[in-house]
């Protein structure tokens, strides 16, 4: 059986990544609680995609538990091809939204009445809850904040992204995402093993790896949960810049756990114990001086503290 390099709080998107190609590996995730799983409706259709479709949130509700509430009626629209960043305190539900539009969870709540509102999470006007999660997941890349490595070589790693791709397209997509060279400087280059009893890849490495898995699978639909670990200042420029260029005419969803990639959305939510309190672009969120102001600049003082100049 393969071994399996997993950082915990990752656990529940491999279970569900590795169970669409690997079902002998679900005696290995027999513990972990599949009670909440969510599954086809028996009337579930394909997700049907023109191009890059748009995502809507509305009015969406959310408890992880009976008595606790994460989110409290979330709406926005991501606009075919457009980018909608989250930013918010820790423990605001940005990550909650991802795993509801990955359909990790359905909206609503555990012990809900048949009558409390829900929302809905529609793509491209299909309700999430009436499509096949095959096709969904099919259709939405995700970077995630910490990278599942397989112990397996490298190419085998890139290549999860699209098992039928051939080596040549893993290395075109190694390339796109910048670690082609940092590869092919190893003594074993696309066959060197990684993972737990192989290379230890930084975090700025493996978040390449998963670039290149999601350029690979090319999706129309890309969710990015940025690394809560912060990445040295180069690294995160560079993996931004890498970013930008995967998420081109897609569908993006970033869950922004600092404010560094979220300059150029398209809109961007400022999220608060499962409420948007605000909402807009950069500049107009700068501009109205609130809490998303604060916090840029709190962060642009940190960031000046980090860089080691004086702060007054
Ligand atoms: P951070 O920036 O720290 O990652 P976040 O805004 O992404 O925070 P979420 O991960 O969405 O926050 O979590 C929102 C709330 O939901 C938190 O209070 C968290 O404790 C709770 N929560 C998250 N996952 C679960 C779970 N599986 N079961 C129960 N509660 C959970």
């Amino acid at each position: 059986m393969i071994q399996l390099y997993i950082p915990l709080n990752f656990l529940g998107v491999l279970y569900r990544e590795i169970k669409q190609s690997l079902t002998d590996l679900d005696k290995m995730f027999a513990l972990l609680d599949k009670e909440r799983e969510v599954a086809d409706a028996p009337d579930a259709q394909p997700l049907r995609l023109d191009a890059a479709p748009d995502i809507r949130f509305e009015d969406v509700r959310f408890g992880y538990e009976r008595d606790r509430d994460i989110l409290h009626g979330v709406s926005f629209t991501i606009p075919a091809g457009k980018t909608v960043a989250v930013v918010g305190p820790s423990g605001a539900g940005k990550s909650t939204l991802a795993r509801l539009l990955y359909r990790f969870y359905d909206v609503g709540r555990p012990g809900a009445g048949p009558h409390e509102p829900t929302g809905r999470i529609t793509i491209a006007g299909q309700d999430i809850r009436h499509v096949t999660q095959d096709s969904l997941r099919r259709a939405i890349g995700i970077v995630p904040q910490d990278t599942v490595l397989f112990n397996d070589t490298i190419e085998y790693n890139i290549l999860y992204g699209r098992p039928d791709a051939g080596h040549d397209e893993a290395v075109r997509a190694a390339r796109a995402a910048h670690i082609h060279d940092f590869i092919a400087r190893l003594p074993k280059g696309y066959q060197t093993l990684v993972g737990e009893r192989g290379l230890k890849l930084s975090g700025g490495e493996k978040q390449r790896v998963a670039i290149a898995r999601t350029l690979l699978k090319d999706p129309p639909i890309l969710i990015f949960d940025e690394a809560t670990s912060a990445l040295d200042s180069a690294n995160e420029r560079a993996i931004q810049a890498e970013l930008r260029q995967v998420a081109r005419d897609k569908t993006t969803l970033v869950i922004a756990h600092r404010l560094s990639t979220v300059v150029d959305a398209h809109e961007i939510i400022v999220l608060e114990q499962g409420r948007v309190v605000e909402r807009g672009t950069h500049a107009e969120l700068l501009a109205a001086g609130g809490r998303y102001a604060q916090m840029w600049a709190l962060q642009q003082n940190t960031a000046e503290q980090e860089d080691g100049h004086q702060v007054a």
